[in-house]
């Protein structure tokens, strides 16, 4: 799919013409460029789901007068963490602080989220918080991660249906690098995946490589 701001030549001039005329039949903006309806029903496609054009059944196509950085901005405004999340890594709130290491190594995660018997979020362990026991004088092994993690109620989540756009505002704000995606269960919230960073940068280049839309 092609991206607001990549029209090429013929796009530009239906615009040109819509903007004139509308609100106008495909039919006539085909004539005025001599050309057939079927020949422009692509382009008409592409400028309608990029949000240039709007077209009304019986009246036409009309020139909705959104820029290119509005349209993307719309675009943005509706990317949510489902498009986007991965697999979250959990570990249990009474493994070792060694053993919290080796998962995250294993795992290749920045940061884990600490989960109770019952599968329920109680905290969560960055890769600082472990080396910041590390420094200490006692046996790793029998530090159970519980006692250092940053714990609940204080942890940031984010839900499936919530915008990338508001997650990126909390990633920043806290100073943080993940969050857990939740579920809301009566005995409190599942961890059913992770936002990072990571997931951050691949909106940045989905909309650079236009595979947004
Ligand atoms: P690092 O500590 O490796 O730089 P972060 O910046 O993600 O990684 O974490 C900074 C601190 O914030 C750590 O103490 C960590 O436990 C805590 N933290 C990380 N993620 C969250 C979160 N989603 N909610 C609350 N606290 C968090």
């Amino acid at each position: 799919m092609v991206l607001p701001i990549e029209l090429n030549k013929r796009q530009e001039l239906i615009l040109q013409i819509v903007k004139d005329n509308g609100p106008i039949t495909g039919e006539s903006i085909a004539d005025r460029l001599n050309l057939t309806r079927a020949t422009l029903r692509p382009d008409l496609a592409i400028l309608t789901m990029a949000g240039y054009l709007d077209a009304r059944p019986r009246v036409g196509y009309f020139y909705t007068g959104k820029t290119g950085s509005q349209l993307l901005t719309d675009k943005i405004k509706k990317l949510q963490v489902k498009d986007y999340q991965s697999i979250p890594v959990v570990t249990d709130e009474n493994v070792s602080v060694y053993d919290a290491i080796c998962t995250m190594f294993l795992e290749d995660v920045g940061t884990l989220f600490v989960v109770n018997r019952e599968a329920i979020l109680v905290g969560v362990l960055s890769r600082k918080d472990l080396l910041r026991a590390s420094l200490g004088k006692q046996e790793l092994t029998s530090i159970p991660v519980h006692i250092i993690m940053t714990r609940m109620p204080n942890i940031t989540v984010c839900r499936k249906e919530d915008l990338m756009l508001d997650v990126a505002v909390k990633l920043i704000e806290k100073q943080i690098d993940a969050v857990p995606v939740v579920k809301d269960t009566n005995k409190g919230l599942e961890v059913v995946g992770r936002l990072t960073k990571t997931n951050m940068t691949k909106v940045l280049v989905d909309l650079g490589h236009d595979e947004m839309f």
